[in-house]
């Protein structure tokens, strides 16, 4: 991969590159958009085959976060950092994250850190020691704690977006929903489904987590190979990337796919194979927006109630994406694209640094506040 060719053709402003000797911390930031706002993303710690792997995820996770963030309304910009890390159960030591800190806030604000897969709060705490600029930090120093319970909620809103698109009307009661990935994401989903009267069955590679969801819900389990491709009315994907892929696409039974995980169709021709199948598609970075409406609050004083607000208004956003793909003509993948890329050369702040105090450039002026190191 010729890594400058990548950022020229998609846009990324900089790429940032950490080995550190000492705690063996090696890590990737990119930064894809500044144009709105300060690039916002989460820090991935995952196993990478080797660098060119992990530098082509955090390429692709920020751009997708550029979209993500555009189309929900914020003024911020799209960042992803991903950390090379081999063992999933092995916590990370205040060493290496003031490593990662650092690496953070040399950047002056131009990409604010937040939870990915594998990260912790107790990770975002860490940082949060040596620099303002990260996001997820917990309730107690002053951030928002976990932002999946907004995702959650956010996807659910998207959902009724999608049920009322397919079927005239939002309402999810005795509708069967398949969730791929009990996590923080998944299990959110499961109980705000299960308060509406839908049915759900739930999948995870993890038995302990899905005998957790069963123990508390009473919901139904689906083997993790049959979790695709089981008839229902809505398949959310809320594990990893690429469900819809060549192999799978012609095998669903679903009529919705609407889920909190990134990245859910492998290439962009799988929007249009969804469509030709007849399986509505709600963009997966227009309804796993919560998140980032939720920790994008932090920076402004943290509200609740605000980032909630924001959140319901998915609902709304993925019902424009579906408008839009009609009188564009797109499957709705490209119509949300679109759509983002629109307002982001329509609107551009102007690509900078920022300082805590300043007034945020996605608010009407407030200033941005930051958890400041050590408090
Ligand atoms: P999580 O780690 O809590 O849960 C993911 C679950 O998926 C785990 O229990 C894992 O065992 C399971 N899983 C992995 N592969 C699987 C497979 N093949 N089949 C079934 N289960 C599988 O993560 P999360 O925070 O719930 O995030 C889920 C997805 O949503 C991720 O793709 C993440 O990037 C995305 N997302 C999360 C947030 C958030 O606020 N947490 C925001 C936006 C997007």
């Amino acid at each position: 991969m010729q890594i400058s060719e990548v950022m020229a053709a998609h846009g990324h402003e900089q790429v940032v590159f950490v080995a550190d000797p000492d705690t063996g911390i090696r890590a990737v930031i990119a930064i894809h958009s500044t144009a709105l706002g300060p690039s916002l993303g989460g820090i991935r710690f995952w196993h990478y085959p080797d660098d060119g792997a992990a530098i082509a995820d955090a390429l692709r996770l920020a751009e997708a976060m550029s979209l993500k963030a555009a189309a929900a309304g914020l003024r911020q910009g799209g960042g992803k950092a991903v950390v090379q890390w081999t063992d999933p159960t092995r916590p990370r030591t205040p060493e290496q994250l003031a490593v990662l800190g650092h690496a953070i806030d040399e950047l002056g604000g131009r990409y604010l850190a937040a939870e990915d897969v594998g990260a912790t709060t107790a990770d975002m705490d860490g940082i949060a020691a040596v620099t303002p600029w990260v996001t997820g930090v917990s309730e107690s120093l002053g951030g928002s704690g976990d932002p999946s319970p907004t995702t959650a909620f956010g996807v659910w809103a998207g959902m009724r977006a999608a049920a009322q698109e397919r079927w005239g009307s939002t309402t999810l009661a005795d509708r069967h929903v398949v969730i791929q990935g009990a996590g923080k994401v998944g299990s959110g989903l499961a109980r705000s489904l299960l308060a509406d009267g839908a049915r759900v069955s739930v999948s995870d590679v993890d038995p302990a987590r899905v005998s957790a969801l069963v123990a508390e819900l009473g919901v139904a389990v689906v083997a993790p190979e049959d979790a695709v491709i089981a008839e229902c009315d809505i398949l959310a994907p809320c594990a990893l990337g690429e469900v819809v892929n060549p192999s799978t696409v012609g095998s669903l039974r679903c009529e919705i796919i609407c889920g909190g995980a990134n990245n859910q169709l492998a290439s962009d021709d799988m929007d249009d194979a969804l469509a030709a199948r007849g399986i509505l598609y709600a963009p997966d970075f227009v309804v796993n927006a919560g998140g980032i409406l939720n920790i994008a609050e932090e920076f402004v004083g943290y509200s609740h109630d605000r980032a909630l607000a924001a959140t319901a208004r998915i609902e709304d956003t993925t019902a424009r994406v579906f408008a839009l793909g009609r009188e564009w003509s797109l499957p709705p993948g490209r119509a949300a694209e679109r759509m983002a890329r629109e307002r982001i050369e329509r609107e551009p702040f102007g690509r900078g640094r920022w300082e805590p105090g300043d007034p945020a450039p996605w608010t009407d002026g407030r200033p941005m506040t930051g958890v400041r190191p050590g408090s």
